[in-house]
């Protein structure tokens, strides 16, 4: 079975990114034994990786590079915030580097890196940690088989055996 909508898909994964100097740096990977399994086709993943991977077959290997603005975006200048450090008096204070989780007025959640701290304000960046860095993956199909009818109507894979429950 090849890779197409609807069905679920288990692969390692190996990213990386390029440095300023041009080398590329690793980034997180999963293995066989932590493969990576997904719904494929329903929006969870990124739409060029998916599309990279359409009709590939288990066994194939597979590698590609996506441009920041087909991964996580460019950095946006707007994207950073200056936050009161009373939002933090019922908590630690963080640290330079810290991801702390955020909830604006509607309600929607978002993590924000800390860049730094001042004598009265904490100041964050709101891009996602990958904006405006390239993506460089690289991995192996492990498993391609249909979703089961609980993985659609939830719209997630149940696990690389389709038995999780959740
Ligand atoms: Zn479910």
């Amino acid at each position: 079975m090849s890779i197409k909508a609807n069905t679920v898909v288990s692969l390692t994964y190996e990213l990386h990114t390029t440095n300023e100097e041009g080398q590329q740096v690793f980034v997180e990977k999963a293995d066989e034994q932590n493969a990576l399994v997904f719904l494929y086709g329903t929006g969870m993943m990124l739409p060029k990786f998916e599309e990279h991977l359409l009709d590939l077959n288990v066994g194939d290997e597979y590698s590609f590079e996506l441009s920041a603005v087909d991964g996580y975006g460019e950095i946006d200048p707007g994207a950073y915030a200056d936050l009161p450090k009373d939002m933090f008096k019922d908590v630690d204070l963080p640290n330079v580097g810290d991801v702390i989780p955020l909830q604006d007025n509607q309600g929607n959640h978002f993590r924000a890196g800390v860049t730094a701290i001042h004598e009265e304000i904490v100041s964050v960046n709101l891009n996602h940690p990958m904006a405006g860095k390239n993506l460089i993956f690289a991995g192996k199909i492990i498993a391609v088989r249909e979703a089961t009818e609980d993985e659609l109507s939830h719209g997630h894979a149940h696990g690389a055996d389709g038995h999780a429950d959740h």
